[in-house]
């Protein structure tokens, strides 16, 4: 099975992400996270991207799309995946088609910009698996460290409501269109992103079940 999550900054894409990647038997592939894991390693995709993700703009599409053909191509690939964060532009996500990818869902994760802001203040997250977290919303079970692994949670930079506001006018601005270009071939659904976290999954689950 083959998914994609769309929905603006903030929407909850990551935290639906984990649970969806894990139950179905997919692997889970965010751009986020793997360009923060080249920022890390100091690599030169990682350097290039930095100056766009501090600014709240988009990485080029080059980069992207070939970071995502070799991330695809990988043995736990083979029994589908779901891009969370890709993609983020209409060129991406032709490329996508280019590459001979036939998506089975697109589900659009629907949340307004007033209450992005208010989430993206709370948001801590797991530097070493991506796990995302809210201080209030859906807090870690000590408040301090992941579930999962243990390590100490972190606030993102581009989480200062400066860049978050510059962040929600790209995705309106090059993002939202793809929403149009996947309602034309059939696959898009949406689901309401502002309801408690628990009654999101279920909705993702019963969304991506009804096109099995
Ligand atoms: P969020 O989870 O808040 O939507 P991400 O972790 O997906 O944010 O992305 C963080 C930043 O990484 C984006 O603001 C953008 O600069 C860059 N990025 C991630 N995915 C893409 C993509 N598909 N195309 C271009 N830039 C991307
Ligand atoms: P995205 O990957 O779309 O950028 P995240 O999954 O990282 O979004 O979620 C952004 C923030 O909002 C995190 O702090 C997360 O814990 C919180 N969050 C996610 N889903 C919900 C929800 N349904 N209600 C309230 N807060 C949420």
């Amino acid at each position: 099975m083959k998914l994609v999550f769309l929905g603006p900054p903030g929407a909850g894409k990551g935290t639906q992400a984990m649970g969806v990647a894990e139950h179905y038997g997919i692997a889970h592939i965010s751009t986020g996270d793997m360009l923060r894991s080249e920022i890390r390693e100091g690599t030169s995709l990682g350097r290039e991207a930095q100056a766009y993700m501090d600014k709240g703009e988009l990485v080029p599409d080059s980069v992207i799309v070939g970071m995502v053909k070799n991330r695809i191509a990988q043995e736990d690939c083979k029994n589908g995946f779901l891009l969370d964060g890709f993609p983020r532009t209409v060129p991406q996500a032709e490329a996508l088609d280019q590459m001979g990818v036939r998506i089975d869902l697109v589900v659009s994760i629907e949340v307004r910009d007033e209450a992005i802001v208010k989430r993206m203040s709370g948001r801590r997250v797991c530097d070493c698996c991506g796990a995302s977290y809210h201080v209030e919303f859906n807090p870690s079970k000590d408040g301090k460290t992941c579930d999962k692994d243990g390590t100490v949670l972190t606030q993102r930079k581009d989480d200062q409501p400066e860049v978050v506001l510059d962040r929600l006018s790209t995705y309106h601005q090059q993002t939202e269109p793809i929403k149009s270009y996947y309602k034309g071939t059939g696959k898009l659904r949406l689901v309401d992103g502002e309801q408690p976290v628990s009654e999101v999954t279920d909705a993702v689950f019963a969304t991506i079940d009804s096109v099995q």
